[in-house]
């Protein structure tokens, strides 16, 4: 497992397959050509955006089966359906907000990036490096929380009903908070 180092030097770039491991679950090895494609593609779709001061990536189309490969090649993320009302098409997400994966996978394909994105990647790689990755087991939280629902998301298994709960009434506080300032 390559540990992330806040930086990413092209000369460090061997050997040409990395591991990439998201949920455990999902290992996945992405060799160069994975790599590449999945460079390929964010480099035309891909965002980067800061939340709060953690970026996130996401890729948006209307070709599922571009987004499913995403998620099987990389063995990480999420994807998610956004509906939208007719005559817009079906538009399909696939997004990683772990810390770790978001390291992980900014770090493979920076070097195939365009100066653009390759300085987005810069800015991103610095706020990910001022707090370190945490190692070794880490102590989720039981279902009924909301950091649980979004684990059973990452997963992909069906978030329970406890989880479903609290994750609404997450959401309600949010908007109340919004609907007071
Ligand atoms: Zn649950």
């Amino acid at each position: 497992m390559r540990e992330y180092e806040g930086s990413y030097n092209k000369e460090e770039v061997e050997p040409p397959i990395y591991e990439v491991v998201g949920a455990e679950k999902r290992p996945k090895i992405m060799d160069s050509v994975d790599i590449a494609w999945v460079a390929g593609i964010f480099e035309g779709e891909g965002t980067i955006s800061f939340s709060g001061s953690y970026p996130q990536i996401a890729v948006s189309m209307t070709d599922f089966d571009v987004i499913s490969k995403l998620g099987e090649v990389t063995g990480l993320g999420t994807i998610t359906k956004r509906r939208l009302q007719e005559p817009y098409k079906q538009q399909w997400t696939w997004g990683v907000w772990n810390r770790r994966d978001v390291a992980r996978l900014l770090c493979a394909i920076s070097p195939l990036m365009g100066q653009r994105r390759r300085e987005r990647i810069a800015g991103a790689a610095e706020l990910l490096s001022r707090r370190p990755l945490k190692t070794g087991p880490q102590v989720t939280k039981p279902c009924g929380t909301k950091a649980a629902a979004s684990r059973h998301r990452y997963h992909g298994e069906k978030v329970c009903g406890p989880c479903l709960k609290a994750e609404a009434a997450y959401l309600r506080r949010q908007k109340n908070k919004g609907n007071n300032g």
